[in-house]
């Protein structure tokens, strides 16, 4: 892990009309870093992760946000994907009528490199081996955690510098949330920068360097994922107990 920044967040608001979401949030993501962003339903996650893509058609989005020392304002998806920023939306969006191996083809699809995206292909097979099982499978026939596993893979085989997570154990059972958890940290372990929006705090901070608490569309507390699990707030509000 470097010092380096990744992504720069910086007095970030979003409005939906008169409603403000998000109402000036600061972060920061470092080279290498897992770091989660959690908090309630409506807290201004997912809202804080579309506006870091651009994905913000009719909303007002004002304050300053910088990928790799740059302005990240103005760029279509494929320049996004381009310069090494991926997402995976909440709900996972795979294409379900096309094979885990097309899936898989057509997230490297800002390359050219033929050798090197079959080599990517068995790379993360490896890290996902339900995925190699059924490589000829309609996407559209597996299950929600196999799913967004697939969503994973295919966002890894644009070769990210920086992997948006958006609540990935949303609606799994729980053996699936863990599954899932211990994929991205294997994936964290590659060296892959990751920024994972999550409502399942624990299992968030467990896996996270860094943690960021948003509440009504402000960030509330920070810091480094093992203290905040420890804290008695974070323990009351988001870990379920007493
Ligand atoms: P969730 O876990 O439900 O995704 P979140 O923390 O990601 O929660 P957001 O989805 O970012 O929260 O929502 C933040 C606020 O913005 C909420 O009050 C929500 O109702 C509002 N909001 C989100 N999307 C829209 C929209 N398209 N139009 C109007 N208001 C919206």
């Amino acid at each position: 892990m470097t010092n380096r920044t990744v992504l720069k967040v910086d007095d970030l608001r979003v409005a939906y009309g008169g409603i403000q979401a998000v109402k000036g949030i600061t972060l920061e993501v470092r080279e290498g870093e897992l770091i989660t962003l959690i908090g309630a339903n409506g807290a201004g996650k997912t809202t804080t992760l579309k506006a870091i893509t651009g994905t913000l058609p009719n909303c007002r989005v004002d304050g300053h946000i910088e990928y790799d020392g740059k302005p990240l304002k103005g760029l279509h998806s494929f320049e996004l994907v381009q310069r090494g920023l991926a997402m995976v939306p909440e709900g996972r969006g795979v294409f379900t009528r096309m094979s885990i191996h097309e899936n898989l083809l057509m997230g490297a699809y800002t390359r050219n490199d033929k050798a090197g995206i079959a080599d990517d292909i068995e790379k993360w097979f490896g890290v996902f081996p339900r995925l190699k099982e059924r490589s000829a499978q309609m996407a559209g026939t597996l299950s929600g955690g196999e799913q967004q596993m697939l969503a994973m893979a295919r966002a890894l085989m644009s070769h990210p510098r920086l992997l948006l997570l958006d609540e990935p154990s949303m609606g799994l059972a729980p053996i699936m949330v863990e599954k899932i958890f211990e994929v991205i940290r294997s994936v964290s372990a590659q060296g892959i920068t990751i920024l994972l929006v999550e409502q399942n705090a624990r299992l968030a901070l467990q896996a996270a360097h860094r943690g960021y608490v948003m509440e009504s569309g402000l960030v509330t507390m920070s810091g480094e994922a093992h203290t905040m699990l420890d804290d008695p707030r974070v323990r009351q509000a988001y870990l379920g107990e007493g």
